[in-house]
């Protein structure tokens, strides 16, 4: 047995993409991560498989997948095995920072303005930034993992500083009073049961593929104020809750990911942007850097961090940045705090596994996938949650990219079994321009106190689809048998679609509707379709009181529309109720 604290190294004997064997003389362990060193450059890798070596009975072979671009790398390389699985660094300074997928910090926001540096060799939490440590234990006490030695304010966080998740029972030995430090400085040295010391510091290294506990999981039920109506009204997502939302290429995914991360009502949002196009990632940066948090009124950078894969990297790392997004998103709800995770697309870190597992030659599942995906999903998706023993929660909402949009296939499948929520985009209604483009005829959500009642929910439903019903039989058999009373129906969920579910991401008010606002609108859609509207006919013929009702349901739309737009307050908004009620005695509304 060699001693793994000991360098144990190997040569690279083969290289295929981001795949690479080498041979060892020494142990190695499986999922530990190693350097490749290629032209004075330490290359990130991961151990996937260890195999005989049928060459030689004293040596073996590891697999490794390589995180970074391996140019240059040639056949006996040397291979440094580091001896700790992949993991990323916790600690302050997480927040308004932009990675790699790897935790390399691609960007950093500087407090005073949003200047760039790019620092790709720098560390992956900023080593000079100065913290106001407060302890909170005291010499004597005793503490384990996850226990909170002290805070910092990391803006307007209080930043939990805690003891490594991976530490049994320890005693303080010694704790700084409170001062400003930065993360390489020591703040305690704690001594486990053996009697061996261990210094802490603000900073500590996690892995990232097995989850950070629980204290006490609950089922998600409150619902998150997203500001997406359709959403909020139909499709609620809870604090801890999962949803899926695969849509086809150009559904609107990434917009619906960018407007929930302005406006949901969380404490931190973390991004895994796996992005279709290239410095996606950078653009949201610049974008979000000059946004300002709902809550706080602060720059919505304070509150977010991002790992986005720049398309220089191999797609292994797309395949790291997920686990390393969800591991600082438990990080934080460890600390009490209401985490958001978007990850945006799901699908294209589904490619790195299938890439991997297609040049290991695995036996391929469906769509030469690898036969666990749906595990792999699942295990992904259950890392999200409620904990009642600290408040937070940390809830995923991750898009799915299935080519041509089909739901059929397998990654779509999975997270559709493994989600709680579903929020499935249509490309009919993209085609159409009807945006957000999630069907509200097709989707599922978990919560069921949402903001309206569960009951106003089901009539907006049932109108919806009534009126998809009518418009089915409206193009076979033709408007003409279509009795009146069904065509009013008809264009009331016509009413309720164009003006509640469609909502403009780019225009300021209409972007973000917040519960109080969701109350008004709801009150008006109720009214709609509460009252039945008696359309004087006069002398009209059939078709002609088609064509009023259909005219008077447009400027209805209109108007409403407008108002979506132009008030600006509730008050403002508060006459749209007392306008539908004027509109179903057909009086005179418009304000
Ligand atoms: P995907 O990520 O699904 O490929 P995007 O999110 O990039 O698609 O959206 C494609 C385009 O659709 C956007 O550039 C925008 O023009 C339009 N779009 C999507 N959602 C909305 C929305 N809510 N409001 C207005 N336009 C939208
Ligand atoms: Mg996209």
């Amino acid at each position: 047995m060699n001693d793994i604290s000991k360098k144990r190294t190997g040569n690279l004997i083969s290289i295929q993409d981001s795949l690479v064997k080498a041979r060892f003389f020494d142990d190695v362990i499986m999922g530990e991560t190693a350097e490749i060193s290629v032209d004075g450059k330490f290359l990130q890798a991961e151990v996937l498989q260890i195999l005989p070596d049928p060459k030689n009975a004293d040596a073996g072979i590891v697999e490794m997948q390589v995180f970074e671009d391996l140019t240059g790398a040639k056949i006996g390389d040397e291979v440094v095995f580091k001896g700790t699985p992949l993991s990323v660094l916790l600690g302050p300074g997480l927040l308004t920072s932009v990675w790699d997928g790897l935790q390399n910090p691609l960007y950093k926001l500087s407090e005073q303005d949003a200047y760039l540096t790019p620092g790709m060799n720098a560390p992956a939490l900023d080593e000079e930034a100065i913290w106001d440590f407060t302890p909170i234990v005291k010499v004597g006490d005793a503490v384990a993992g996850g226990d909170v030695i002290g805070t910092v304010p990391e803006g307007k966080v209080d930043h939990k500083i805690l003891v490594p998740f991976s530490f049994g029972p320890c005693k303080v030995e010694s704790i700084i009073e409170k001062s400003s430090v930065n993360i390489t400085q020591q703040v305690a040295i704690v001594v486990d049961e053996q009697g061996n010391k261990h210094e802490l510091k603000l900073a500590f290294r996690q892995p990232v593929k097995s989850p950070i506990p629980f204290k006490e999981r609950a089922i998600p039920t409150k619902p998150i104020s997203t500001g997406v109506r359709v959403i909020d009204l139909l499709a609620p997502v809870g604090y801890g809750g999962t949803v899926g939302n695969p849509g086809p290429f150009g559904a609107g995914k990434t917009v619906l990911q960018h407007s929930l991360c302005k406006y949901a009502v969380a404490d931190i949002i973390v991004m895994a942007a796996c992005g279709e196009r290239a410095g996606e990632a950078v653009e949201v940066f610049k974008e979000f850097a000059e946004l300002e948090d709902p809550t706080t009124g602060e720059s919505l950078m304070k509150r977010m961090c991002i790992f986005g894969n720049t398309s220089s990297m191999p797609v292994a790392a797309r395949e790291a940045s997920v686990f390393i997004a969800l591991t600082v998103g438990e990080y934080y709800r460890y600390q009490g705090k209401k985490v958001v995770m978007l990850a945006d697309s799901t699908s294209r870190w589904a490619q790195a596994l299938r890439e991997r597992s297609g040049r290991q030659g695995d036996i391929p599942g469906p769509e030469a996938f690898p036969m666990d995906i749906p595990d792999q999903i699942k295990g992904m998706y259950q890392r999200a949650g409620e904990d009642l023993g600290t408040g937070g929660s940390l809830t995923f909402i991750g898009t799915v990219s299935p080519a041509g949009g089909n739901f059929q296939e397998p990654v779509t499948q999975a997270t559709m079994d493994a989600t709680g929520g579903f929020w499935g985009l249509s490309q009919d209604r993209a085609d159409a321009k009807k945006y957000p483009a999630i069907d509200p005829l097709v989707y599922t959500t978990s919560v069921y106190d949402g903001f309206i009642s569960w009951k106003d929910r089901q009539k907006m439903l049932t109108t919806l689809n009534e009126a998809n019903d009518i418009d089915q039989t409206i193009s076979t058999i033709g408007l003409k048998k279509v009795p009146v009373s069904n065509y009013i129906q008809y264009q009331k969920g016509l009413t309720i679609d164009f003006c509640v579910m469609q909502q403009d991401a780019f225009e300021k008010t209409d972007a973000c509707t917040r519960p109080e606002r969701l109350e008004i609108i709801n009150q008006a859609t109720q009214n709609l379709i509460d009252n039945t509207i008696d359309f004087q006919a006069g002398d009209l013929d059939d078709e002609q009181l088609k064509e009023l009702i259909k005219h008077k349901f447009d400027e209805l739309r209109q108007w409403w529309r407008d108002w979506n737009y132009s008030a600006k307050t509730e008050e403002e908004l508060a006459k749209l109720p007392k306008a539908v009620d004027k509109f179903i005695l057909q009086e005179e509304y418009a304000v």
